[in-house]
């Protein structure tokens, strides 16, 4: 039998940091394509390690309760994972901040009843419940949102930041007289209350497509829960991990806003989706449109394409298909190079892990600002799905909603080819200039199934 002194003194701190180098090299891993599965495999294994660590601590433990729960959450969890498309992620993550931060909101109301702390250790426990309690509301209104269950559109009314500062303020006022008396637990209903509150009008007025923005921010608010948490429990794993999550969740919402040229005031406060349906109006200019077959006699001749996934891609699965056409045209010697705009899709890293998944090669992946300078030299631009991120408009009209957004600039390659399914804006309900160069060719319909034509058009031109 180990004894309790080394297990606690020794054993279990160096089981948790061990998980923590985990965290650090996952999120160090992660950042390229080339190295993101060592970087998911490894943070599964801290987490392992942190889990066996806290279930050293005999006398924390109940395994009863924690085996039903094991069952019970693996029950969900497990299907869930496999069940959810890639396109409806956000929501899936949305939910699981959801009830992260409801964990962490309920250990911190257990801890204040149970112990009824002060000084310090209270402030940081306010600081988790806060934290939780809203992060749990705001999740499962995002993940409404998102799921379409709740109205997408923002819904704003007179005031609206008025009324909701006012309700933060008295929630922060209500934990701070906490954290001075808080034997006064009349008070701590309240503070609930008002935190739960304030989740939920902090989203109404964010329209459904800013949610990813905001499920970032969200996932920063339940580590700071976390971390707070872990200064409650003198917990330093916890602190550590609640630093992580916090720190990254953060650093990604400032790249979303960045990639879409928006403040982050204007992501909480700009009721963004209201544009879409006033702006959603296509111009009557000519087009020109061409078939699969017009498509791939044009790729066969070029030397150079540089293929520009979007949200299109992933809506019809057509990575398969891009990767089948991308082996037949690097066969017959032509360089065929992705564009990879921050933004695309629907969440951050969206194209590169469809690209991954179809197993395009990593080094054909090129980010927005190393492969802008080369356009001009392609053939050909293949916009695959894609709108907002390659439209022109968002450099020269200083009024158009995505203004100043740094785009993929497809237009400016000899031949730009789209492949849509109709002259429908994308996210932004914009129209786009893109469609009406004269360089440009639309090819109208489904991106999985045009992109099979034109594979099966290059291999009848190959064997003719
Ligand atoms: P967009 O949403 O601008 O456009 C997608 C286009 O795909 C649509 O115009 C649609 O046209 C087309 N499409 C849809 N389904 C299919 C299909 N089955 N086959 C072929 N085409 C299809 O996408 P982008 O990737 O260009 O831009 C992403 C937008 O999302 C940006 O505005 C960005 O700011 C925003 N955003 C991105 C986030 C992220 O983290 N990635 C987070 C939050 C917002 P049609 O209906 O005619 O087929």
């Amino acid at each position: 039998m180990i004894d309790s002194g080394f297990l606690n003194d020794t054993i279990i701190p160096g089981l948790y940091m061990l998980a923590a180098a985990g965290f650090i090299l996952a999120i160090k891993w992660m950042n390229s394509p080339a190295t993101a599965r060592r970087g998911v495999i490894v943070g599964e294994i801290g987490m392992l390690i942190a889990v066996v660590g806290t279930l050293l601590r005999f006398e924390v433990v109940n395994y009863q309760w924690i085996l039903i729960a094991f069952f019970l959450g693996s029950a969900i969890g497990v299907p869930l994972a496999y069940m959810m498309p890639m396109t409806a992620v956000p929501q899936r993550t949305a939910i699981s901040h959801a009830f992260g931060a409801l964990a962490s909101a309920l250990i911190g109301t257990a801890e204040y009843y149970k112990t009824t702390p002060s000084g310090f250790t209270m402030g940081a426990l306010v600081l988790e419940i806060l934290l939780g309690f809203l992060t749990f509301t705001a999740s499962l209104m995002a993940f409404g949102k998102l799921q379409e269950i709740l109205p997408t559109r923002p819904i704003t009314y007179k005031g609206q930041n008025f009324v909701n500062l006012g309700i933060f303020t008295a929630a922060v006022v209500i934990g701070i007289t906490l954290i001075v008396s808080p034997e006064m637990t009349w008070l701590f209903p309240i503070f609930m209350g008002l935190a739960l509150l304030f989740g939920v009008l902090l989203i109404i007025p964010i329209g459904g497509a800013d949610m990813p923005t905001v499920i970032a921010l969200l996932n920063s608010y339940a580590g700071l829960s976390a971390a707070a948490m872990g200064f409650a429990l003198d917990n330093k794993l916890l602190i550590v991990a609640g630093a992580l999550d916090g720190s990254s969740g953060f650093i990604l919402s400032i790249i979303m806003c960045r990639a879409m040229n928006r403040s982050f005031s204007n992501v909480l406060f700009g009721a963004f989706g209201q544009l879409q349906v006033s702006a959603a109006t296509t111009s009557e200019r000519p087009i020109r449109s061409a078939s699969p077959e017009e498509a791939a006699q044009i790729l066969d001749a070029s030397r150079t394409v540089i293929v520009i996934p979007g949200y299109g891609m992933a809506v019809s699965q057509a990575q398969h298909k891009l990767r089948e056409m991308y082996d037949v045209l690097t066969k017959r010697g032509v360089d065929v190079q992705f564009a990879i705009h921050p933004v695309a899709g629907r969440m951050p890293g969206h194209m590169n892990v469809l690209l991954a998944e179809a197993d395009v090669p990593y080094d054909k992946l090129r980010e927005m600002d190393d492969i802008n300078p080369e356009i001009p030299m392609a053939d050909v631009a293949l916009v695959i799905g894609a709108n907002d991120v390659v439209n022109p408009g968002a450099e020269t009209d200083p009024k158009s909603p995505i203004a100043g957004m740094p785009i993929i600039q497809a237009y400016k390659a000899r031949t730009v080819m789209v492949i849509k399914r109709s002259m429908n804006p994308g996210f932004a309900g914009i129209d786009n200039d893109l469609y009406y160069m004269p360089n440009t060719l639309m090819l109208f319909g489904d991106a999985k199934s045009f992109l099979s034509s034109i594979v099966k058009e290059l291999a009848a031109v190959a064997r003719s």
